[in-house]
């Protein structure tokens, strides 16, 4: 960080002990000094408790709509209430909770993440950032800090689905999306109705730009990269975009054992040069890029007969817009090299692009300047996996905290961040909203 950036936080931050404390509440110092902490023990209670609805020999089964979905939703309110808030659900199955501010005339500071989970997932992913913000709304409450803005806690419903609760919250919902089948069986109308919504009025849950003062959401970084560089917290400069092609490469299918080496036209010889030549190129540029080859159907996928066609995928993403545009351009001429080189047709189809979500520079240094005053190590870095917050990034200034998730494990049993880590996000998160709430 730059001396001057430090100084201007550090000025900020001392700004702090001007905080309002209502008036009447007993337990509050007379002037609260920052920076505040969360009751890190409370909180990793919850998440222990938590770790028991959708536990499964094969991990965490919350998915979306299923009877453990709802179980964890139940939970889930009952800390709103538990901590004085009463909870409404919106029309898309969002849950949201306020703490009230000082200022009628200002915009909700909003903070939360989901806690439905994928097919054998984890306990971190998604409630580490719920049951924090929920923490800090309480935090702040049982400090008597009053904010001037009112605090929203928010709890997406359906975030493994495809961010199908943030998506209606911005309105990028589509009537195809909504008969879409779930993974619990069940499609997304029936379960926007199951988890409290009303798919009629759907347009009810639609917030718009200006309706939101700014988003913030706490999550495990669900990668390596800070527990190798042995950092506490995560400054999420923006969440990758991300662009699937399906790849058809077409040669012609032949007898294996009558066709010399020198006449055939084989997809996947030219498949697997592909494949070497996308990882090639991408490495041979330093950055943060990355692209993979996941999938491959060969046809007709028999020993003794040269493949006639393979379809591949190319999954591709960076934080950077245009380096997307440059990899696709590149991918597309190694198609026409190796096409050329094996007499193959290489087609290339677009199945998913989304673009990336950049973090707003200044909710940034609040991550930044709260995590600063705490004292823990950090870094900015991309993040590589989908989040809410790329949906509310249209519609307000965003940012993001990550913590360390051991071994660089998610969505997988095996899925976890330490209680400590946990406690130190949702004090950067709950100092990172009340510098929010200062500006
Ligand atoms: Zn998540």
């Amino acid at each position: 960080m730059e001396r001057r950036t430090f100084l201007r936080q550090s000025a900020a931050l001392a700004a702090l002990p001007l905080l309002r404390t209502a008036p009447g509440t007993p337990s509050a110092p007379a002037a609260t000094r920052a920076p505040l902490r969360v009751n890190g023990a409370r909180l990793n209670g919850w998440l222990a408790k938590f770790d028991s609805i959708g536990r499964t020999p094969g991990g965490i089964n919350r998915v979306a709509y299923s009877e453990a979905d709802l179980a964890g939703r139940a939970f889930t309110l009952g800390l709103f209430r538990e901590a004085g808030f009463t909870p409404r659900i919106d029309t898309a199955g969002n849950i949201f909770g306020r703490l009230e501010g000082t200022d009628r005339s200002l915009k909700p500071i909003l903070i939360g993440s989901h806690v439905d989970s994928v097919t054998d997932g984890g306990n971190f992913d998604g409630p580490v950032g719920s049951f924090g913000a929920i923490e800090v709304a309480r935090s702040l409450r049982e400090h008597g800090v009053r904010l001037r803005h009112p605090l929203d806690v928010v709890v997406w419903s359906n975030e493994e689905g495809g961010t199908i609760g943030s998506k209606c919250a911005i309105g990028h919902i589509t009537p195809a999306d909504l008969d879409k089948v779930a993974r619990s069986g069940k499609t997304i109308r029936e379960g926007i109705g199951l988890v409290g919504g009303n798919v009629a009025r759907l347009s009810e849950a639609v917030l718009k730009k200006g309706d939101v003062a700014c988003y913030i959401e706490l999550h495990i970084e669900q990668g390596g990269l800070l527990e190798k560089a042995g950092l506490q917290i995560g400054v999420v400069e923006g969440i990758v975009g991300l662009r699937w092609f399906e790849v058809t490469i077409t040669g012609f299918a032949n007898h294996a054992g009558t066709t010399p080496m020198d006449q055939r036209q084989d997809p996947m010889l030219a498949a697997a040069k592909f494949a070497v030549a996308v990882n090639e190129t991408v490495r041979s540029v330093p950055g943060r890029t990355v692209a993979t080859v996941g999938r491959m159907n060969v046809s007709p996928n028999t020993t003794n007969v040269i493949p006639g066609q393979v379809v591949l995928t190319v999954d591709l993403r960076d934080l950077d817009a245009a380096k997307v545009a440059h990899y696709t351009e590149r991918f597309e001429q190694l198609g026409r090299e190796i096409g050329a080189a094996t007499r193959t047709t290489f087609a290339f189809t677009r199945t998913v692009d989304s673009d990336p979500a950049i973090s707003d520079p200044q909710v940034m240094r609040w991550v930044d300047g709260a995590a600063e005053v705490l004292g823990f190590t950090r870094q900015r870095m991309p993040s590589g996996a989908g989040h809410d917050a790329q949906e509310i990034a249209h519609i307000a200034p965003m940012g993001m905290i990550f913590v360390p998730s051991v071994g660089g494990i998610s969505h997988s049993p095996r899925e976890f961040t330490k209680p400590e880590d946990v406690v130190n996000g949702a004090d950067v998160l709950l100092n990172a909203a009340i510098a929010a709430d200062r500006r």
